[in-house]
């Protein structure tokens, strides 16, 4: 007999508390994280599915426009983009704010200030380490592989709808790319027989995947060869970073969205166990920190008022010179670096 791994119970949140709120109320405010995600958009979606199915009316309102590859979740074209003349009364009449996928304020951007002033209850459902008390009731457990598998548990555990092809999807869409296409360590055997669960409904993955990955702009495919041309690696070839200017997206016709997973190509190298993303924004610039084993970059992003995951987190940088300070972030990532790989 080996040392058998206990499965992970995952009881940190209170899942009849969060039917007893969806149930209770009857208009609802979802939204999501600047610069969203298939797990943001799959899980906001769902999430409105459910609620309509219990016959609640809900609006999904985000600071950013849906990337075009994600549209496809929304089939019926319900996401608004954020405007402060047509959205800001929602945020004093819906009973309840849901704060999906993220868990702090600042997430929010141009809506943090809606977000915060309002007096009605906000809660928060969300995996990300390290919450700030923004809201009245958090659902948040850091074990879980993406929030849409928060969602599916919500299912199953209160019975409150059926699972069904609608919800399925998007569960599925948030799942496998929160996962890195079921690759990163959360990737479990009961996160396998979950998605065996999703696809019973008739779900197809090829589809989904197909809309998610192959049917990227040129635009985007030319950034990529753009970025690797920056391509560095530094500090014995464990860390490696790649620039993308203003000029870039610009010369291209390439936008932000178009560099997800680009960091994770620096990751895919030899050695390589921290990768840095630098992208230069309208108005200062952002990182993307990832990484592998147990070298915690949200403490790495930390250090510069970013945060996220153990291996994947990013950090904002407002009306800053990238050029001028991406010496001290590579600098403080090689301490870093060599702090952690010591212990
Ligand atoms: P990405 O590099 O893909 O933009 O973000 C990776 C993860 O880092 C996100 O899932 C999120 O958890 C976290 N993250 C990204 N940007 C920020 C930020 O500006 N602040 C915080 N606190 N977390 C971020
Ligand atoms: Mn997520």
């Amino acid at each position: 007999m080996g040392l058998e791994k206990k499965p992970l119970l995952l009881l940190m949140i209170d899942f009849n508390k969060l039917a007893d709120i969806l149930r209770e109320n009857q208009t609802f405010l979802i939204t999501t994280h600047v610069n969203p995600d298939a797990d943001a958009i799959g899980s906001e979606i769902a999430l409105y599915q459910i609620l309509k199915m219990v016959g609640k009316e809900s609006k999904i309102i985000n600071h950013s426009e849906t990337p075009y590859n994600l549209k496809f979740l929304d089939i019926s074209n319900v996401i608004q983009k954020y405007n402060p003349a047509v959205h800001n009364q929602y945020f004093d009449s819906s009973d309840v704010l849901v704060a999906l996928d993220f868990n702090r304020a600042d997430r929010i951007v141009s809506m943090q200030a809606a977000f915060t002033e309002s007096q009605k209850t906000k809660i928060c459902i969300d995996h990300h380490e390290e919450p700030e008390d923004f809201v009245d009731f958090s659902f948040i457990d850091s074990n879980y592989a993406a929030t849409g598998h928060i969602l599916y548990d919500l299912i199953t555990t209160t019975d409150i709808v059926k699972l069904s092809k609608d919800i399925a999807a998007p569960i599925y869409a948030a799942i496998m790319t929160d996962t890195g296409s079921f690759r990163f360590d959360r990737t479990t055997a009961k996160l396998h027989r979950i998605v065996a669960d999703l696809l019973d409904t008739g779900i197809s993955p090829t589809e989904i995947y197909n809309n998610l990955y192959d049917e990227s702009k040129l635009a985007k495919i030319k950034l990529l060869g753009k970025s690797l041309t920056s391509l560095k690696l530094i500090c014995d070839n464990r860390i490696g970073y790649m620039i993308i200017t203003q000029n870039d997206f610009n010369s291209l016709n390439a936008l932000e969205s178009d560099t997800e997973n680009f960091v994770n190509i620096i990751l895919s190298i030899e050695g390589v166990q921290v990768g840095l993303l630098f992208i230069e924004l309208k108005n200062g610039f952002k990182v993307s920190f990832r990484s592998k084993g147990k070298i915690p970059v949200n403490k790495l992003a930390g250090v510069f008022g970013g945060g996220g995951h153990l291996n994947a987190s990013g950090a904002r940088f407002r009306d800053t010179n990238m050029m001028e300070i991406i010496p001290q972030i590579l600098s403080e990532a090689e301490e870093f670096f060599n702090n952690y790989s010591k212990g």
